[in-house]
């Protein structure tokens, strides 16, 4: 799935649009898109994309063609889920700690809301008496590659505990509200399908608590492999998830209960690559550093997760020399570390830095910290157009709310 630029590409591309930039290819975002609508023929099954992995609406907009749809976690992400063309039946919005003015604004649009506590559940019920509502739980297990991505467990702040189910029925009771579904989410990033299966099971004893479920939410989570790992096996998935969900619907009251699943990264992390421009080769004591413009700002992924990302280096003039550098960006912090002792071909000022799998949870995250631009984002179509989808922050744009 990295072949979609060659080489030169990649150089015309930063020639027209500048460096560092981002680049999403529409045929791996529409691929993956159909393997997760492709997940559980059998089964009445929706996919919501979750939207923070990557909110471009240009993105968002063929992720509708594909049929899915989507979660909002803010009001930003409502309003681009809206330009995209989301319908608000087609929107879930799964919020946590939200000021009550919040969520009357998500009222008015008509969307539906997943709240986390028995506390916002008070504040719909006093908002929305007799209102349809969604509530995440927590039964106390989670997964994910690193502790700020574990978002199931006992040691997270997120969904209801399974302890609660009584009270929750009290809260619901109390302001006659409708408990039209319930979810979760454990984590990020599995590779191993196991783990998820092992985490719906936990969702579905939950579910018997309540009567009349039209939506039950499983999750997102779906891993990509980012160091070289076996993909996730979505036949053995999709084999494992159907037996389960079969289980549960024989004796399960509504047999009409649709499924959703979550994913954010599956959907968008393989089709984005991040194009920048090596700066300076310096040996300082005994590290060779290799320096871009592709500072912590841009991808925030390595500074906070410790997280691995391919990256390799396009030479203007070729050679078949290897060197072993830390690759390092243009933010003024020592964790500005892009890539430690990596094995790279020998690079030269004016080289280009290619970092693979950046398609989620990039530009999403990116910033202006050092009073830095975030990049411009390119789409690479069908027919292999590229089209400018975002453009790159001026000096004026990030200087306009002052
Ligand atoms: C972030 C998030 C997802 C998506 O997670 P991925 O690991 O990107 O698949 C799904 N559901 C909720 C509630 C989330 O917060």
């Amino acid at each position: 799935m990295h072949d979609f630029l060659t080489k030169e590409e990649c150089f015309e591309l930063l020639n027209k649009y500048g460096s560092p930039l981002y680049v999403y290819d529409e045929e791996t975002l529409r691929q993956r898109c159909k393997e997760m609508t492709g997940l559980l023929p059998n089964k009445h099954l929706f996919v919501d994309y979750s939207v923070k992995a990557n909110t471009n609406i240009r993105l968002l907009e063929m992720i509708k063609e594909e049929g899915l749809h989507v979660d909002a976690m803010s009001l930003g992400e409502l309003a681009s889920n809206k330009k995209a063309g989301f319908k608000s039946d087609e929107i879930i919005y799964v919020c946590n700690n939200i000021t009550e003015s919040e969520m009357r604004e998500v009222l008015k649009e008509g969307v539906l809301l997943s709240v986390d506590s028995l506390s916002q559940l008070e504040t719909y019920g006093k908002l929305n008496p007799g209102g349809d509502i969604i509530i995440r739980f927590n039964p106390g297990v989670g997964a994910g590659h690193h502790d700020k991505v574990i978002t199931g467990g006992k040691k997270t702040k997120f969904g209801v505990q399974k302890e609660f189910i009584d009270d929750v029925k009290k809260v619901l009771k109390k302001y006659n509200l409708n408990l039209v579904g319930i979810n979760q989410h454990i984590g990020s990033l599995f590779l191993d399908y196991n783990s998820y299966v092992e985490g719906v099971k936990n969702i579905l004893e939950i579910a018997t608590h309540f009567k009349g479920l039209k939506i039950i939410d499983l999750g997102g989570g779906f891993g990509v492999p980012y160091h070289g790992e076996d993909r996730l096996d979505l036949d053995k998935l999709s084999i494992e998830l159907d037996k389960v969900l079969t289980e549960f619907l024989d004796k399960y009251d509504n047999k009409d209960v649709i499924f959703y699943i979550e994913p954010g990264r599956y959907i968008v992390c393989e089709c984005g690559v991040l194009l920048g421009t090596v700066t300076s080769i310096k040996d300082n004591y005994d590290t060779k550093y290799l320096g871009c413009d592709i500072g912590f700002n841009v991808l925030m992924r390595p500074i906070l997760y410790d997280s691995y990302h391919e990256i390799e280096i396009l030479q203007r003039k070729p050679n078949n020399r290897k060197e072993t550098y830390t690759v390092v960006g243009n933010i003024c912090e020592s964790g500005d570390i892009l890539g430690k002792d990596r094995l790279l071909k020998k690079a030269n000022v004016d080289d280009v830095v290619i970092v693979y799998n950046a398609g989620a949870y990039g530009y999403s995250m990116a910033s202006n910290y050092n009073l830095r631009s975030r990049p411009a984002e390119v789409l690479i179509t069908k027919d292999h157009k590229d089209i400018l989808i975002r453009k790159r922050d001026t000096i004026e744009s990030m200087m306009n709310y002052e």
